[in-house]
């Protein structure tokens, strides 16, 4: 099985995060239909259907900020609660930008249960620095993960190891996670393609993870990287997160803007249909 079917939703993107493999991308999709939604939403439906039997979850991306696009969440949702009903497992990824109470109920009823929050840092501060947030959308990252745990979902935090964790060790940022973020799980995802921001440590961090005798093995998540239990939360370190190897299964599908069917984010080369 094929480990997830990630929906590309057309957004732009308020943030201007220095590691952005979005914008290192020259390959572009333009969205397609958006003026003939009827049309759209057949074509679409014929992408879900061929995905559903072959994937075990929904993830909800973009090259952007995906809850940009309310609208076009929600009728992806629709169509997928109407002929899939049985791929429950939905997920969003976002910067949290912008994402206020509503939004979180928009998200709640379409039937996402899961959000899995970027974050480059674990200081409030340096999140807002990094991302280059604009201080207009007043963005309070521990508030907003408040709310998302108050209102029912589970929070996964997608650390994103910028060279802000080269200034700290494990049990600094363990601890952080323990006592500020309380995230029901959190991946340590190592960065690709951006070497002058990328942390020096990851391999330290992880090494002394392993040392850790309380932490626990739990299992081997399809990505090929192993999730272990650490106080309560569910921890993955994820240093692959682009590349699959020659001749093994796709790792995911991606429905792009363009109403198509990919089996990798970089070239158009990989479409199925
Ligand atoms: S929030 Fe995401 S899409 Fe926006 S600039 Fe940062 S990495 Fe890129």
């Amino acid at each position: 099985m094929i480990g997830s079917l990630q929906i590309t939703v057309p957004a732009g993107c308020m943030n201007d995060c220095p590691f952005c493999v979005y914008r290192q991308h020259a390959t572009r999709f333009r969205t397609t239909w958006q003026s003939n939604h009827a049309r759209w939403s057949r074509e679409i439906e014929r992408r879900i259907r061929y995905a559903a039997s072959r994937v075990a979850a929904i993830m909800i991306t973009s090259h952007g900020e995906p809850t940009i696009n309310i609208n076009y969440i929600r009728d992806i949702m629709k169509i997928i609660n109407r002929v899939a009903p049985e791929l429950t497992h939905v997920e969003i990824q976002t910067s949290g930008v912008g994402v206020d109470d509503e939004k979180l109920d928009s998200l709640y009823e379409a039937g996402i249960r899961v959000i899995s929050l970027s974050v480059p840092a674990l200081h409030e501060e340096d999140i807002l620095r990094i991302m280059k947030v604009p201080s207009k959308k007043n963005y309070r990252p521990l508030e907003l993960v408040s709310k998302i745990r108050e209102k029912g979902f589970v929070l996964r935090l997608s650390i994103a190891m910028t060279d802000w964790f080269d200034d700290y060790d494990l049990e600094y940022v363990m601890a952080l996670l323990v006592k500020d973020w309380k995230p029901d799980q959190a991946s340590f995802k190592k960065l690709y393609g951006a070497d002058e921001i990328a942390t020096k440590n990851y391999d330290n961090l992880l090494e002394d993870f392993k040392k850790v005798t309380r932490y626990r093995k739990l299992e081997l998540l399809a990505l090929g990287a192993w999730k272990y239990d650490a106080d309560g939360i569910g921890i993955v370190w994820n240093d692959d997160c682009m590349v699959a190897d020659e001749g093994e299964e796709p790792r995911y599908l991606i429905l792009q803007p363009d109403g198509r069917l990919y089996t990798r984010w970089d070239t158009k080369g990989s479409v199925i249909f």
